[in-house]
């Protein structure tokens, strides 16, 4: 964070978990002037916090007298367990927050009028919060995205009154904001997730539905109408007397079906004014899916300002995120597309619908349900290699279904097979493991980033 003035001075704040959100808060926190106190309860990650400059003191002596708790998204302050320091601070009267609250206090404290974007949904939260980001700063917009996505918010600059915030906002974010009114904010799908921290879908839905939370006429809000779920909070709002104005927007589903102002249907992007582009040039944006995250970016930067020129310009032009369908090279005419982000069926189901015959790689510690959705996507799998703890599990649903596959164990063993499978007939490689990375690696960026280095060695016909 730089460019702040000291509007903190005089607060005190309690700052829990000091990982990639809470470190950057604390930091920005007691350079706005704040008193912080810091802490993490691994020894690991407050060694870091302490090499950042950051020393760690645990704030329970003094947490009835902060002005609020900065809790990390991941540490919960109700189900399935409340932390010890929340519950502490509950029971105080020391209101939770998380670090976007304090980016919209401090900008609006600094006297800027820079608006803020919201975005949420169960999936396409990063994708259109880049494509936006990426359509407002090529219409020369000044713009800092981040939040779930990319820095925190408390690691963004500031930004005087012609600029824009783009928040990724996960429903962990958004139980935790108190002032934030977003003058145009997207919801774009809604399906079981996450809901061992929020109850029941009825409280993950709740969560979600405050990213329109003082809301009012003049700000925007773009809903993705092919789902209940969001239909329902699409319905709720409009009854909402002085509320937003409501967008709302489908991928698939055609705007005279569906009741969208924006839709990208057959693959073109059209709203009520007819024909914005043909979503076929974008080719970081396959699938009815990405039609649904271009529908609702178009949809904020049109309520920003943006002509619709400069939308159809910015769609084509982007260049995509690393693991989500992403192109990671061509060998000896074989496509891999790298997706490690999908871990779960759903996430796959939208990469495998992209293709007519892929080899597909799968596998690592699978979700509830495993992969039993993808079985009308089964006709297009040559052949499944899979990899990780849970592929036998797997590979019991793919023989059940007369899926060809072989269980391989590691990436670095099937992708050469991969290779070798897509010469002879599908031509494209699919990294799609529909299951978390845990069990082998970090995470999914450093599952997709050894895919990656895989492929590379393979163009160069090298070991990795
Ligand atoms: P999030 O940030 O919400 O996790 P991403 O933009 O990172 O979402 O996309 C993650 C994965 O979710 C993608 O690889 C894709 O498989 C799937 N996905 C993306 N957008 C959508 C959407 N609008 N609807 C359903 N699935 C999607």
């Amino acid at each position: 964070m730089s460019g702040f003035p000291a509007v903190f001075s005089g607060a005190r704040f309690a700052v829990l978990g000091l990982g990639r959100n809470g470190l950057p808060a604390a930091i920005a926190l007691a350079a706005m002037g704040a008193e912080v106190w810091a802490w993490d309860d691994g020894p690991a990650a407050r060694a870091a916090a302490e090499s950042a400059g950051v020393a760690p003191r645990d704030p329970s002596p003094i947490l009835a007298r902060c002005d609020g708790l900065v809790l990390s998204p991941g540490i919960p302050h109700r189900l399935p367990a409340p932390h010890p320091l929340a519950e502490a601070a509950r029971t105080a009267g020391v209101p939770i927050i998380c670090d976007a609250e304090l980016l919209y206090r401090a900008v609006r404290a600094a006297g800027s009028r820079a608006r803020f974007v919201g975005i949420t949904g169960t999936n396409g939260k990063s994708t259109t919060t880049a494509l936006l980001a990426h359509l407002l700063a090529e219409a020369g917009v000044p713009v800092a995205a981040g939040g779930n996505l990319g820095p925190a918010a408390l690691a963004l600059p500031f930004l005087p009154d012609d600029g824009i915030f783009v928040l990724e906002m996960s429903s962990y974010m958004l139980e935790r904001i108190e002032t934030i009114r977003f003058d145009a904010a997207a919801m774009l799908n809604l399906s079981p997730d996450h809901l061992d921290r929020h109850g029941d879908m009825a409280g993950y839905a709740a969560a979600k539905r405050e990213i329109f939370a003082r809301q009012a006429g003049g700000d925007t809000a773009v809903i993705g109408v092919e789902d209940a779920p969001s239909r329902a909070i699409a319905e709720s709002l409009a009854q909402r007397p002085g509320g937003p104005r409501i967008v709302r927007i489908a991928g698939a589903a055609a705007a005279d079906v569906s009741g969208a102002d924006v839709s990208g249907a057959d693959g073109i992007l059209r709203d009520g004014l007819g024909e914005i582009v043909d979503l076929r040039s974008a080719r970081a944006l396959p699938g009815a899916h990405n039609a649904q995250n271009a529908a609702a970016a178009a949809a904020l930067a049109r309520a920003l300002g943006l002509s619709r020129d400069d939308i159809a310009r910015g769609i084509t032009s982007f260049a995509g995120l690393a693991h989500r369908q992403e192109r990671v090279g061509t060998v000896d005419g074989v496509v891999f597309i790298n997706d490690s982000k999908a871990t779960n069926a759903d996430s796959t189901a939208r990469a495998l619908a992209c293709h007519e015959r892929v080899v597909w790689i799968a596998g690592g510690i699978a979700k509830a349900g495993g992969i039993e959705s993808l079985a009308p996507l089964f006709a297009r799998i040559d052949e499944a290699l899979l990899i990780g703890r849970d592929a036998e599990t797997l590979a019991a649903t793919l023989a059940a279904h007369h899926v060809p596959h072989r269980i391989l164990g590691s990436l670095d063993r099937a992708v050469p097979e991969a290779h070798a499978a897509a010469r002879r007939a599908a031509g494209v490689v699919l990294l799609s493991p529909a299951c978390a990375s845990f069990d082998q690696f970090s995470g999914f960026e450093a599952r997709g980033d050894r895919f990656r280095a895989l492929v590379a060695a393979l163009a160069e016909g090298r070991a990795a």
